[in-house]
């Protein structure tokens, strides 16, 4: 029987390549979501019939609900946030996929998760706000976390001897260096307004705008720092950033014997969405071989997180616990869109994640409630120290 699959922003640089490997596996698609792309979403519709379509936007869920109306096989319609959580949780699916952006992907996580559906998850936000609360619950319905994240993905496919996972002693992860790689504090300085099109250019991947701009500020290893220690178990100091500027290793493990097995592959994401799918079998998909006689070089560099301040806060959010990797993330989220709107420069971005973190001790266990709460004051921070 064909698989059956819920994706969570099915109209993201994320959704739209799952689509690709659902087409071209012949998977079913018991769900779809996205915010406010009407047309892209009826689209998705038309080719892949899913029984439940949500929009998180009312407005665009309006717009859609009149755009469905009498079609005989129109999908049932779920709205906002709460119907978001609903879409995860519904039983008749064998695997649901988040690549929402932002925490606004954490409620679902976690119904998906206590409804018993095995998660295959791109929103590192979920583990990153509330890591703690999502680990805790795929302990409690043992289900399984499929990471999607391409790093994430790579140390899990080099984890799969469990005798050898036992002895892991290291994690390798590695990062592009994002567009700004190299550069100096100063030369960021100008990075406003029309250089806004350089942080949006990413040299290997091309992805949804917010996590493009965290490639930049390199907040995205950060966040990613954050996820594998959730993941994986390892404490952060045991973590390193290594910069692969050719994005062809997607991160490495080191056994306690200093072996060290890394996954490699073109920088295509359809790779680690597939493997997410398809856990624990391999099968032929989308994505071309790794050509190493046009390779030729790979490069390992340093990440300089004195220069890129996300990372550095980032680093010290996961070590003050608790809410702290909340706080930061709440912060980014809130600097990011002001930063796409103009309102503030590229190295503002580092100084306000790095202010919140720095406001407050953060320690201690914590509720869903209390991770909302935590995001709406980091952000509430952020806008009062601009
Ligand atoms: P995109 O911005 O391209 O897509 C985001 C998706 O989420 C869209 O379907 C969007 O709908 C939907 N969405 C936006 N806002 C909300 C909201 N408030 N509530 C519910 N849904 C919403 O992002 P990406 O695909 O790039 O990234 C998705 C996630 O995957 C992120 O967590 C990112 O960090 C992670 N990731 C992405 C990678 C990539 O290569 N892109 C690589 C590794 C991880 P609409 O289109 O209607 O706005
Ligand atoms: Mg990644």
């Amino acid at each position: 029987m064909s698989k059956k699959i819920t994706l969570l922003g099915s109209t993201g640089s994320i959704g739209t390549q799952s689509l690709d490997v659902i087409r071209a596996q012949g998977y079913e698609v018991f769900g779809l979501s996205a915010h406010s792309h009407v047309d892209k979403i009826l689209q998705q519709i038309e080719e892949f019939h899913p029984r439940y379509v949500c929009m998180t936007d009312p407005d665009a869920a309006r717009r859609l609900d009149a755009e469905l109306s009498g079609r005989a096989d129109a999908p049932r319609l779920l709205v906002g946030p709460e119907g978001l959580k609903q879409l995860a949780a519904l039983d008749g699916t064998d695997v649901v996929l988040n690549s929402v952006v932002g925490i606004a992907g954490l409620g679902a996580s976690l119904c998906a998760i206590e409804s018993g559906h095995d998660l295959a998850l791109a929103n590192k936000e979920s583990l990153v706000t509330g890591g703690h609360l999502v680990t805790q619950a795929v302990a409690k319905h043992g289900v399984k976390l499929l990471p999607v994240d391409s790093e994430h993905s790579a140390i899990f496919q080099c984890l799969q001897d469990k005798e050898s996972a036992k002895s892991l002693t290291k994690i390798l992860l590695t990062a592009s260096g994002g567009p700004f790689f190299g550069r100096s504090f100063r030369d960021l300085e100008g990075v406003r307004g029309k250089t806004k099109a350089d942080a949006l250019k990413h040299p290997n991947w091309n992805m949804g705008a917010k996590i493009t701009i965290d490639s930049a500020t390199l907040m995205n290893k950060g966040l990613e720092l954050i996820e594998a220690v959730w993941l994986f178990g390892l404490p952060p100091e045991k973590i390193q950033i290594v910069v692969q500027r050719q994005s062809i290793v997607h991160s490495a493990v080191q056994f306690s014997d200093n072996s060290v097995i890394a996954q490699l592959g073109v920088p295509d994401m359809r790779i680690p969405i597939q493997y997410a799918l398809t856990y624990p079998k391999r099968v032929p998909g989308v994505v071309p071989e790794l050509d190493f006689a046009a390779l030729k070089v790979l490069t390992f560099d340093v990440a300089d997180d004195e220069t890129f301040r996300c990372l550095a806060a980032c680093k010290k959010a996961i070590k003050k616990g608790g809410l702290g990797p909340c706080a930061a993330n709440g912060a980014n989220e809130e600097a990011v869109k002001l930063f796409l709107e103009d309102e503030i420069g590229f190295l503002d971005i580092g100084r306000l994640v790095e202010a919140v973190v720095d406001s407050d001790s953060f320690g201690g266990g914590y509720t869903l409630s209390d991770v909302y709460e935590c995001d709406r004051m980091a952000r509430e921070f952020v806008r009062a120290h601009l």
